[in-house]
């Protein structure tokens, strides 16, 4: 049985290892030159907007996921008359727009930002009045990792702002000061069944992922999260694996972004819960029985980003899992993680802060 994957970068290489010992075979749509999945599986060497190669894919496939959510949808909606497309693609449409997104999470009564579409420089000092500032103006579409947003703070900042972005829709909202952020993981199935992760908590740094600590919160904020990410579920009818992120503010959940996809912040979830999220997104699409999704300990996840550290020096760390993405090092790029597991909470995040302490000694741990 093969799972077609659009998209071979880092989250597809998992879906494939934890597809292996399942009995599954993967085929990849991807049109870098040696991307990490490519380590593992054949890979179709297209553009992923490739009609020809897109049928090629789905008829070689049981089902077809993405590893990426920036994939034309008008190209996967054409697949659906040859094979199954999971998650559903109005899914990944919503989410790759960021003004769709919010619409859909103010329809669910899930309390977001305050925010603005801005189209033209006027929209934008119309936006600014209303919204006031500090705001974040982001790029509607294609953001990832903190790329395509400025944070304006004084009148000041709108022109420098409007000049690197103005040529693309856009999207401006509060900053909001929060206390901490966290995501969510859930999982449905064809018949509608849903499993949801323990809450992660994230720490960002220049706008990308650095450490993930999970379980956490209090059973309140948990049940949130789960009524959120079930509504999104139940909403489009999903199948597979589908995070949304939150700023937690005075104990209040605002939903800044949803991903149709495995994400980077359940990538503990391979050592650290019973059933990884890659294991269950292929349960999901493929129709088997969901794992269970609960945590067996305390789990931290840091990413390497930029340069890889030797891997003896990872390594020599009692109990570390190191994942090497086999990417060519580059400023910014997400290159691996590293995740341990501990029994105690107290144990696991005296563990994160110092080996973070050694990577990225730059990045402070509130
Ligand atoms: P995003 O690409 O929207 O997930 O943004 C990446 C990171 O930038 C977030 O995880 C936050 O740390 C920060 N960020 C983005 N938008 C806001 C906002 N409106 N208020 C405060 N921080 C933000």
């Amino acid at each position: 049985m093969t799972v077609g994957i659009v998209g071979a970068g880092q989250l597809g290489r998992m879906l494939a290892l934890a597809g292996y010992p399942l009995g599954l075979d993967f085929l990849f749509l991807d049109p870098a030159a040696a991307p990490p999945a490519a380590q593992l599986a054949p890979v179709l060497k297209n553009a992923f907007t490739d009609a020809a190669a897109l049928a090629d894919l789905a008829s070689r496939c049981e089902v077809v996921t993405i590893d990426w959510e920036n994939v034309s949808i008008a190209a996967l909606t054409k697949l659906r008359r040859q094979t199954r497309i999971s998650p559903p693609p109005a899914a990944i449409a919503t989410a790759q727009d960021r003004v769709s997104e919010k619409r859909l999470f103010e329809k669910l009564g899930i309390a977001t930002t305050r925010w603005r579409a801005v189209g033209t420089r006027g929209q934008l000092d119309a936006a600014v009045r209303d919204i006031g500032l500090p705001g974040v103006l982001k790029t509607r579409r294609m953001g990832y990792d903190g790329k395509g947003q400025s944070v304006l703070r004084t009148p000041a900042d709108l022109e420098r702002a409007w000049a690197e972005h103005g040529s693309v829709p856009l999207l401006y909202e509060e900053l909001v000061p929060f206390d901490l952020e966290v995501s969510v993981i859930g999982v449905r199935g064809r018949r509608g069944e849903c499993q949801v992760y323990p809450l992660n908590h994230n720490l960002h740094a220049a706008g990308i992922l650095r450490l993930t600590r999970s379980p956490f919160g209090n059973a309140r904020l948990n049940r949130l999260a789960r009524r959120h990410v079930q509504a999104v579920m139940e909403h489009f009818g999903y199948v597979g694996v589908l995070a949304i992120e939150f700023f937690v503010r005075r104990g209040r959940l605002i939903a800044n972004e949803m991903a149709p996809r495995v994400h980077n912040s359940g990538h503990w979830t391979i050592e650290g819960a019973v059933t990884s999220q890659f294991e269950n997104h292929l349960r999901a699409i493929l129709g088997l029985p969901l794992g269970d999704t609960r945590a067996r300990g305390h789990s931290a996840m840091i990413n390497l980003i930029g340069t890889m550290p030797a891997r003896a020096g990872l390594l020599r760390h009692a109990g570390v899992h190191l994942h090497d993405y086999a990417k060519e090092p580059r400023p910014g790029r997400k290159l691996g993680h590293l995740t341990v597991v501990e029994a105690t909470a107290e144990r696991c995040e005296r563990r994160a802060r110092a080996l973070l302490a050694e990577l990225a000694p730059e990045i402070h741990i509130p």
